[in-house]
């Protein structure tokens, strides 16, 4: 059985990156980055539960990449550039293969963004994967989720609702053909965190959030703290090429609160649409224009007719569905 240290060195442990922004990575008491002037840090933390967030047996190079982009997606959210991130591990026992893959998929994903793991914690107990990523923002540049303005648009970035389609068929509420779920499973277990639009839209958006847990809720969280309301164009929602083909009622319900989509949610003054689309397209990530925010608060669904509909819908919440 490796020791503790043994398995941090070996499958935790690289040589620090050129670019001279960690002083000190893993190994000592703390790690040291160094700060840029006239940046803020920007700072979050997800943490992924085995049966809670994932299933029990989940492949661990996925594991490894997901539970990263959560958290980076936290920072595209933010206009923020990665730094480096920590790591608590809580793990049942040591399983090199496990410990092998899944370390593969949480650098591969970390190197494509240049994103250290600067540190961490490693204890025995139920699989539980604890990340904090920092990054960084020019000072006054974060896309906060209370600055959305009445007149705003609100956009959305990618599709929604692929992922949602697959845990349906992965809880067998519908089937779906093979090449289906292999796709939409990929929405599931390996999201793409929006890094470039979020630090493409510094300057230009308002408010921002990643949408995580449906897109009601989290647009929810941007209307409550900047005191307004919105109007949502339902019919003008991306839907995920698979959710496309499946009946409107299930279209509607798992774009509009399927969960794990990690897109951005954003607003943007209406004079700013070309400036929008012109930096989506630098960030090489298509972007949709879904509704705008009001004055009266509150979220009225309206679809493509103008008529107000009733759907009631609830985001996901660990403890009210307890
Ligand atoms: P301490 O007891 O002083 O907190 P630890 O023995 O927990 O230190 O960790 C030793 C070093 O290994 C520290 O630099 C810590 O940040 C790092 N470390 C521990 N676990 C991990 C992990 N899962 N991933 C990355 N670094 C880790
Ligand atoms: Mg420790």
């Amino acid at each position: 059985m490796l020791s503790e240290f043994t398995l941090i060195s070996r499958y935790f442990e690289r040589p620090a990156r050129p670019d001279g922004r960690v002083v000190l990575g893993v190994g000592d008491d703390c790690a040291l980055v160094q700060t840029t002037p006239g940046m803020q840090t920007a700072i979050s933390t997800d943490m992924l539960v085995e049966g809670r967030h994932f299933f029990p047996g989940a492949d661990p190079h996925l594991l490894g990449h997901k539970c990263l982009a959560v958290n980076l997606s936290d920072l595209a959210a933010m206009g923020a550039t990665p730094i480096g991130f920590t790591l608590a591990l809580a793990l049942p026992s040591v399983e090199e293969s496990w410990l092998a893959a899944f370390s593969a998929g949480m650098f591969a994903l970390a190197d494509t963004y240049g994103c250290e793991l600067i540190g961490g914690d490693t204890t025995k107990g139920p699989l539980t994967i604890s990340i904090t990523v920092f990054g960084e923002v020019p000072a006054g540049q974060a896309l906060r989720r209370d600055a959305a303005l009445p007149g705003d648009d609100i956009w959305i970035s990618g599709t929604l609702g692929d992922a949602r389609l697959a845990l349906a068929a992965y809880r067998k509420e519908l089937s779906l053909s093979s090449e289906a779920l292999d796709a939409v499973a990929m929405r599931m277990h390996a999201p793409s965190p929006r890094l470039a639009l979020g630090t493409a839209l510094r300057g230009i958006a308002h408010a921002a959030i990643d949408i995580s847990d449906g897109l009601v809720g989290d647009l929810g969280h941007i209307l409550k703290r900047s005191g307004v309301g919105a109007r949502l164009d339902v019919d003008a929602l991306p839907l995920g090429s698979t959710l496309q083909g499946q009946a409107q009622p299930l279209r509607r319900a798992f774009a509009l609160a399927g969960g794990d989509d990690y897109e951005l949610c954003f607003t943007a003054s209406e004079q700013h649409r070309d400036v929008v689309l012109e930096a989506a397209q630098r960030a090489a990530i298509p972007v949709t224009r879904v509704g705008s925010i009001v004055v009266e608060p509150g979220l009225k669904l309206i679809d493509a007719g103008g008529t107000i509909i009733e759907l009631s819908l609830r985001s996901f919440d660990h403890f009210s569905s307890l």
